[in-house]
């Protein structure tokens, strides 16, 4: 097992000072003019595969489960989102979100909120077969499954389980329960998967899912990313238009990671997340909610607010709704990947939450 020793611990800021320079906007504003309206949620740091760019074969020290927040913690946090961050947009991610013991409540009460946010959820399709009508009569309204190949031996190499039927008949049954444009997330390894793009992209547009390559970035908790290693957004293009024609796609983008484009004229369409090659950092709209409570403005942040410890200290809504808008009037400018000091934030992407 990796200790937390070796991973590191996460740098957590128990308090917040408020910078008389913020303004007094009730929303979560940065000092570069960027507004959050997006909350992705970790509910679990505890998954069922072991995809390889991103834990071990042994997995991790799992988050003890009281320092977990409870399914009413949370809860509150997101209200407070919600009702007085000006939160838009939901996203339930993890570890494998549909791990967590009542996803259904939790999505069902956050889509009684008023404004009503919209959900989604990041999951690795394993057991949606089973539950993409329950998560969708919940109030789900869009999913993003993660599926790197479709090859079963293939997918067995990459998340180290033979669980690709799994995924294909949770994919199937997604789109089934409307919960549409069902989304693939695929990242390409060098060596490993990165012949099958062209492959990818006509399974999805022959099966009606939108497809989405991710650049890999270095969030794996074994530190192994290289970049000369990573297969890049140039790359995949090029490999895409070997065979398709790629029209990039008129709609603004906003705060959406990915480059669409357009896939032999519509309607389909395959977007690229080139977070490495092109960052986006200057147009996100994202803030992060750990499943132990802390806030972080960026993926790649190295500082976290800790709002558990105010829930458990008996701090009132506007103290939170205050404490995560210093966090985020904080949000640097950029993740600083290309910049000769950069450091793995000491958190892997399992336990901030992709
Ligand atoms: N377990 C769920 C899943 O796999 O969809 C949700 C969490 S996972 C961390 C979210 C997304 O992050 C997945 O699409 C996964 O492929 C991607 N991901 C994980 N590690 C990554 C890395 N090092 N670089 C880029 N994407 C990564
Ligand atoms: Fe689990 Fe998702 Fe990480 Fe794969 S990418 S090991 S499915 S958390």
């Amino acid at each position: 097992m990796v200790t937390p020793s070796e991973l590191g611990l996460p740098a957590v800021r128990r308090a917040t000072t408020r910078d008389p320079a913020r303004p007094d906007d009730a929303r979560l504003i940065d000092t570069f003019g960027r507004v959050a309206t997006d909350l992705r949620i970790s509910l679990t740091d505890r998954c069922n595969l072991r995809c390889s760019y991103c834990m071990p074969a042994e997995g991790l020290d799992w988050m003890p489960r009281d320092e977990q927040l409870t399914d009413e913690e949370l809860l509150r946090l997101i209200g407070i989102a919600v009702r007085d961050l000006g939160i838009e947009e939901l996203r339930f991610t993890g570890g494998e979100p549909m791990l967590r013991k009542g996803l259904e409540g939790l999505v069902s009460a956050s889509a009684a909120l008023e404004p009503r946010p919209d959900i989604s959820l990041t999951t690795n399709g394993i057991g949606l077969a089973r539950r993409a009508e329950s998560l969708a009569a919940a109030g789900v309204n869009r999913l993003n499954v993660s599926m790197d190949t479709l090859r079963p031996e293939r997918f067995a190499t990459i998340t180290r389980r033979d669980r690709l039927s799994d995924v294909l008949d949770g994919l199937a049954a997604a789109r089934a329960a409307g919960l549409g444009p069902v989304k693939i997330n695929t990242v390409l390894l060098r060596g490993l998967n990165d012949d099958e793009a062209c492959d990818l992209l006509r399974f999805a547009v022959e099966g009606g899912y939108e497809l989405r390559f991710i650049e890999q970035m270095p969030l794996d908790a074994q530190h192994g990313w290289e970049r000369t290693e990573m297969v890049t957004a140039g790359e995949i293009l090029e490999k895409l238009q070997a065979e398709f024609t790629l029209t990039p796609d008129s709609v603004a983008r906003g705060g959406a990671p990915a480059e669409r484009w357009i896939v032999d004229g519509g309607p389909a369409a395959v977007g690229v997340i080139a977070s490495v090659t092109r960052p986006f950092c200057g147009a996100c709209d994202r803030t992060r909610l750990t499943a132990d409570g802390q806030v972080r403005s960026c993926l790649f942040a190295r500082t976290e607010t800790d709002l558990r410890a105010m829930l458990r200290g008996g701090c009132s809504d506007a103290e939170i709704a205050g404490s995560w808008r210093d966090a985020m009037w904080g949000k640097l400018a950029g993740h600083g990947i290309d910049d000769p000091g950069f450091l793995q934030p000491d958190r892997p992407m399992s336990a901030i939450g992709g």
